[in-house]
């Protein structure tokens, strides 16, 4: 390291092998301080059990929020200041620790390293923006109170404390339930919240599932709003049960499923387009909200797209996401599993295969497959796996292919291969999509710069990430503050 390549300074060779070594060691994590213990198992092998989470019980959950309650005034007189340099130092905190969350995210979500790094890189931002925002949004309104915040598994971390940042940072206190096969994630990021200033009855985390803490929860008559993401069904089942029980002012932000499609014409440039079609149905299993679940090719490059894309999906290595060298990793749980299994052995009988890759037979896992559907019209519901379907379509019918993806009711994402300007403006100008990619990989968000949110039955809006996501947090004249651009 004499050669200008200092590898002593900031950090030494030493810390980054002992770094290594926590990320491999066999580690024991516990989250709770519940009755009902539960052992958290390693989704790539589930005899492997990574921790222990005690889960709250619904009585429980009264007591949350009542102390959630006493908490909020002191809270809400805290100056933003104050709260928004906690958000900045939780940032430091997830950063520092981050070869830990890494380790989490495989050993408890079977989440591949990539997606690890990504999951704490965006955690991290989110607490900055909104850090950064708070004092805006401060002038003009007041805090709701407390928001209870439910969210899902596959961005455990990121999602988790996306939510809990704007809810905390605009003077609001949290009861957080976290997904139950997640709660080992948030229990370690609520450990460095506290730790970070934020006080312990201002954010307090419920392990458990939805029946016994979910629905109490946000049946509470004390929650001034619920900010959810999840399945469509369980938003639906959350919007009945704050009409019947909370004061008519609640909130809601609701951020659900979607049944992606991506439009490739026989103009798109087929090694780009490739590429993220493959990135975008096969990345994290296909567990993410805005994978493409239904690609239209254009019926005069469908064989050379289809013939390159199953090349590309034949490198695809499934295995232990624990290794650097692991594409695909597990899929969450053997409910997900079995479910994913069985739909594709369904589409095999009915003669629908184009490709697929081997599962192996240990772990929970599904390979990537490709169908072959007549359009999106068929698909029933979302599939949350690595699933693709193919349709072809001509050009002169390039509006009924639209108007059956609007036709869906949902409106997450969409992805347009083409280069072709004036495609381009139909194209986007027609679809119902709250986040439109073109020539473009059909992944997620940016904090900041690419705020991500549904339409229809994808989502409530406000969009997480973007300029007017905090207002929804306050009440009050949330009309005099000035129009957010880009949002
Ligand atoms: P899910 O709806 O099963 O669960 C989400 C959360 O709701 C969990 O914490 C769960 O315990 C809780 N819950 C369940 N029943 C409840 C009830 N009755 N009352 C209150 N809470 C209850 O979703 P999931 O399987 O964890 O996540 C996958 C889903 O999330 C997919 O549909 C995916 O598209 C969606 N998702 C959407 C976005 C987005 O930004 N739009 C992001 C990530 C995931």
């Amino acid at each position: 390291n004499s050669k200008g390549w200092d590898i002593t300074d900031p950090v030494t060779l030493a810390e980054v092998t002992e770094e290594r070594a926590r990320f491999d060691a066999p580690h024991q994590w516990r989250a709770g301080a519940g009755s009902k213990t539960r052992a958290v198992v390693n989704p790539a092998r589930p005899m492997e059990i990574v921790g222990e989470v005690s889960e709250a019980s619904t009585a429980a959950v009264g007591k949350a929020v009542d102390a959630a309650v006493k908490a909020q005034p002191g809270w809400e007189k805290t100056p933003v200041a104050t709260r928004a340099a906690a958000l900045l130092r939780a940032a430091d905190l997830y950063e520092e620790d981050a070869v830990e969350f890494f380790a989490l995210c495989a050993r408890e979500a079977g989440k591949v390293l990539a997606d690890g790094v990504a999951e704490v890189r965006e955690a991290a931002d989110f607490l900055r923006y909104y850090a950064g925002q708070a004092a805006e949004v401060e002038r003009h309104t007041t805090a709701r109170g407390v928001i209870a915040c439910i969210s899902p598994w596959n961005f455990p971390l990121a999602i988790f404390t996306g939510q809990i940042a704007a809810a905390l940072v605009t003077g609001n206190t949290v009861v957080a339930k976290p997904a139950e096969q997640t709660p080992l994630i948030a229990a370690r990021a609520v450990e460095l919240l506290h730790e970070a200033g934020i006080p312990k009855d201002v954010l307090q985390l419920l392990p458990g599932d939805g029946p016994s803490v979910g629905g109490p929860l946000t049946a509470d008559p004390r929650i001034a709003g619920v900010c959810f993401t999840g399945s469509t069904d369980v938003a639906r089942l959350i919007e009945r049960q704050i009409a019947e029980t909370a004061d008519p002012d609640a909130m809601l932000i609701a951020e659900t499923g979607g049944l992606n499609a991506m439009i490739v014409d026989s103009t798109a440039l087929p090694e780009q387009a490739v590429r993220d079609i493959v990135a975008s149905a096969f990345q994290s299993a296909g567990q993410r909200c805005s994978a493409l679940r239904v690609l239209y090719v254009q019926k005069d490059v469908e064989a050379k797209v289809l013939e390159m894309l199953t090349g590309a999906m034949q490198a695809l290595r499934l295995g232990d996401p624990a290794l650097i060298s692991t594409d695909v990793g597990p899929v969450i749980d053997d409910e997900a599993r079995d479910n994913l299994t069985g739909y594709c052995a369904d589409m095999e009988k009915k003669g629908r295969l184009v490709a697929r890759l081997d599962t192996p037979s240990e772990g929970r896992f599904v390979a990537p497959h490709i169908f072959r559907v007549e359009g999106i019209g068929e698909m029933e519901r979302e599939m949350f796996g690595p699933i693709l379907h193919v349709a072809t379509f001509a050009a002169d019918n390039i509006d009924k292919v639209i108007s059956d993806i609007n036709a869906k009711g949902y409106g997450l994402t969409f992805g347009l291969h083409t280069r072709i300007e004036v495609r381009v403006q139909h194209i986007v100008d027609g679809i119902h999509a709250g986040n439109i990619y073109v020539n473009r990989n059909q992944i997620g968000a940016v904090v900041g710069s690419q705020p991500f949110g549904g339409e229809g039955l994808s989502g409530t809006g406000p969009k997480a990430g973007g300029p007017s996501y905090l207002r929804r947090f306050r009440k009050g004249e949330v009309t005099a503050l000035a129009p957010a651009a880009g949002d």
